[in-house]
């Protein structure tokens, strides 16, 4: 068991740097949270503080219940993986997974019976008595992800720890990870700037930047939901397509002079938007259809520019009035270059923000 309350962190460095800001967040039991964002928003330095390796400058963390501000970081029941897996080259993985509970004087028979228990959940049994060395990358993080578990802690803080793989080690890992996570059930926190990573394994994922927590919601809400043009841009790839522009009547009207119809689109929702200056529509290019929609939609033609054929997807890029954008759609999907090239996008699909706080509106 073990709940985590973060009431109002903020992390200033010795010289003078604010890296966190008024960092607020209840963590359930078994909860899997995945912090991320972009280099230097201030996931880790965020997770440094809750593993108690970094002081927090303002602020109370609670474990359980319990202030935990001024405990060590033996004292929390944190286990902590990093992205170097920090393993001693010279021990055997036996000697490695031990080591922990060496330290802390428990009897040998206690500590066969844990890495006996943690090579089988890992899936290390055959591999015990080698040398770090010889062993693959998705190897060692398991080691060093066995390490951790057999503390037993409370609670798992997880630093890119699969940023070391190679692409299909990585996503091999992710999902034992999330198995082990199951299995074990303790709550963790785990840090990634990639956002597949995020979206595929956590149960609630932060997204932050500069500091300040941008969203927190599940995969889903981010996805369907975004709080502000950060959160919608950086969830999603290829990004969602943005039109800066302004409500007119019945039209949203970019800055080019570009309209979109939306007529049949929710008066009281479009006279909501229009009392905003300067608005910014979103589109995702997986929710443009090549085919004719039934239900109320934008319906547009593009001039194509390029295109990336991915296998199972062909991304189509294009020109809209002297906005650019993509479509994402399937790879037998006919187009020509520098021809224009036809798509709708229901209305429920189309995202409104205010420019200028960066805010959602619908
Ligand atoms: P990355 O994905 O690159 O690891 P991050 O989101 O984890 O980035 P942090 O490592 O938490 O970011 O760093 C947040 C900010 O704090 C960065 O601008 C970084 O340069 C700064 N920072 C980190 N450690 C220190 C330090 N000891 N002293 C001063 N500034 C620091």
């Amino acid at each position: 068991m073990a709940e985590l309350k973060l009431v109002n962190i903020d992390k200033i460095y010795d010289n003078g740097f604010e890296a966190v800001h008024k960092f607020n967040l209840d963590i359930k039991n078994n909860e899997f949270i995945i912090f991320v964002g972009p280099s230097g928003c201030g996931k880790s330095t965020t997770l440094r503080m809750i593993a108690g390796l970094e002081e927090i400058t303002k602020g109370e963390l609670y474990i359980d219940g319990k202030l935990v501000n001024n405990l060590s970081p033996n004292e929390r029941g944190i286990a902590m993986v990093f992205q170097s897996y920090a393993l001693y080259p010279t021990m055997t993985v036996y000697d490695n997974l031990a080591f922990g509970l060496r330290l802390k004087g428990f009897d040998e028979d206690e500590i066969e019976e844990r890495v006996n228990e943690v090579s089988k959940i890992l899936g290390l049994e055959k591999y015990l008595q080698r040398k770090p060395k010889n062993l693959s990358g998705g190897q060692r993080q398991r080691v060093a992800l066995g390490r951790s578990l057999i503390r037993h802690t409370k609670v798992f803080l997880m630093d890119e720890p699969l940023s070391n793989l190679d692409a299909i080690q990585r996503v091999n890992m992710r999902s034992e990870i999330i198995k082990i996570h199951r299995r074990v059930g303790a709550t963790t926190i785990y840090v990634t700037h990639d956002q597949v990573e995020a979206m595929t394994m956590a149960d609630r994922i932060v997204v932050m930047k500069d500091g300040y927590i941008q969203q927190v919601g599940t995969p889903k809400e981010l996805y369907f939901k975004p709080y502000n043009l950060f959160v919608a841009g950086f969830i999603g790839d290829p990004p969602m397509n943005f039109f800066n522009g302004k409500i007119d009547g019945e039209n949203f009207v970019t800055e080019d002079g570009y309209v979109f119809k939306l007529s049949g689109y929710d008066k009281e929702h479009l006279s909501r938007i229009a009392e905003h200056e300067h608005v910014v529509m979103g589109f995702r290019p997986e929710d443009c259809s090549t085919e004719f929609l039934s239900v109320p939609a934008i319906k547009e033609n593009m001039i194509v520019e390029i295109n990336e054929m991915l296998g199972d997807t062909l991304n189509i890029y294009g020109d809209i009035g002297c906005n650019k954008m993509v479509v994402r759609t399937n790879p037998f999907t006919k187009f020509e270059l520098d021809k224009e090239f036809h798509f709708e996008v229901a209305y429920e699909h189309l995202h409104f923000f205010d420019k200028d706080t960066t805010n959602r509106i619908y």
